[in-house]
């Protein structure tokens, strides 16, 4: 089976089309999301083009605050200070990677802990690990909604995330223990990747390294989560899995692209309404 998170992500994004409704129609309040880019990193420009075309198209504004030609560490702070204190502002999304010599988890930390839809901040975290999830990050909180659309059994389950990474790997392993998973994390030391692997019922792969898990190191029937996107040289696109060995012995698998990819964008829209209805609550 192959786990269509293009459809899936439709089904979230219609939620929140909704969601945005009802809350406009109870409290007169439009969901807004400040948008913070700083400096000319072309791929970030289209990644902030993308979120607000998508924004939009469910109802919640946008807001630019857009500095190409960069930002002192004093400026950014105040004003991600001002955006915390402005009760129009639902959600902060700054768009990573800052420019080189800016310091990322000093940015992150001045973010309202309410506010940061990418669930980055230590206290989201923190309360992800404390297992009172409040902002999860959007890119596993979409592996978790792909598997529950399709009805993964994961209490009790096997899961093995490759991976360890602040925003994919952890997060993701934090979760699939929260819904009771037996969750082993393997990284770039573990000694036989393919021995935990081939164990997994569910298998998730954030490793940044295109087609490092082949079907041989996949248990038969399991469901395998791609989260990797690689440029290759002949300028396409491929997961950290490879697809085609993998799909004759998983379950279910997803594609690369449309699969994990289209879910970050609707999980982060699903945080800045989940953070309006809490703030206009
Ligand atoms: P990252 O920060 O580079 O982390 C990669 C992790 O994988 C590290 O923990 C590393 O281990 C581990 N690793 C690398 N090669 C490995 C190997 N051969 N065997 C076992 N473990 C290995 O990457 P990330 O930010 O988590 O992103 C992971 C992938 O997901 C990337 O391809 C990225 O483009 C993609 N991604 C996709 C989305 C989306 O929207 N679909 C969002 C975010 C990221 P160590 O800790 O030991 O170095």
């Amino acid at each position: 089976m192959i786990l269509d998170g293009k459809a899936v992500s439709q089904t979230v994004l219609e939620r929140v089309r909704s969601g945005v409704e009802r809350l406009r129609a109870r409290t007169g309040a439009v969901p807004t999301l400040a948008v913070v880019l700083v400096g000319e990193f072309a791929p970030s420009k289209i990644y902030v083009a993308n979120k607000k075309k998508a924004a939009d198209a469910v109802g919640i504004a946008s807001q630019d605050h857009l500095y190409p030609g960069g930002l002192s560490r004093d400026e950014l702070l105040k004003l991600l200070r001002s955006l915390n204190d402005d009760p129009g502002v639902h959600g902060i999304l700054l768009q990573l990677p800052l420019p080189e010599g800016m310091n990322e988890d000093e940015a992150i930390a001045a973010i309202s802990p309410e506010k940061d839809v990418d669930g980055f901040h230590p206290v989201n975290l923190g309360n992800l690990l404390a297992g009172k999830p409040s902002m999860v990050a959007c890119t596993p909180a979409g592996c978790l909604e792909i598997l529950d659309h399709y009805k993964a059994e994961l209490r009790g389950a096997e899961a093995v995330v490759i991976g360890r990474s602040r925003i994919v790997g952890k997060p993701l392993a934090q979760l699939l223990l929260a819904r009771h998973a037996t969750v082993t994390m393997c990284h770039t030391r573990t000694r036989d990747l393919a021995a935990h692997t081939r164990r997994a019922d569910i298998l998730c792969v954030a490793a940044g390294r295109a087609r490092v898990v082949t079907g041989d190191m996949v248990k038969p029937g399991a469901w395998v989560i791609d989260v990797g996107i690689n440029r290759m040289p002949d300028g396409k696109l491929a997961g950290d899995v490879d697809f085609a060995s993998v799909e004759k012995v998983a379950h279910a698998v997803t594609p690369v692209p449309g699969g994990v990819g289209p879910m970050t964008i609707a999980m982060l829209l699903q945080n800045t309404l989940t953070a309006a209805e809490r703030q206009l609550s």
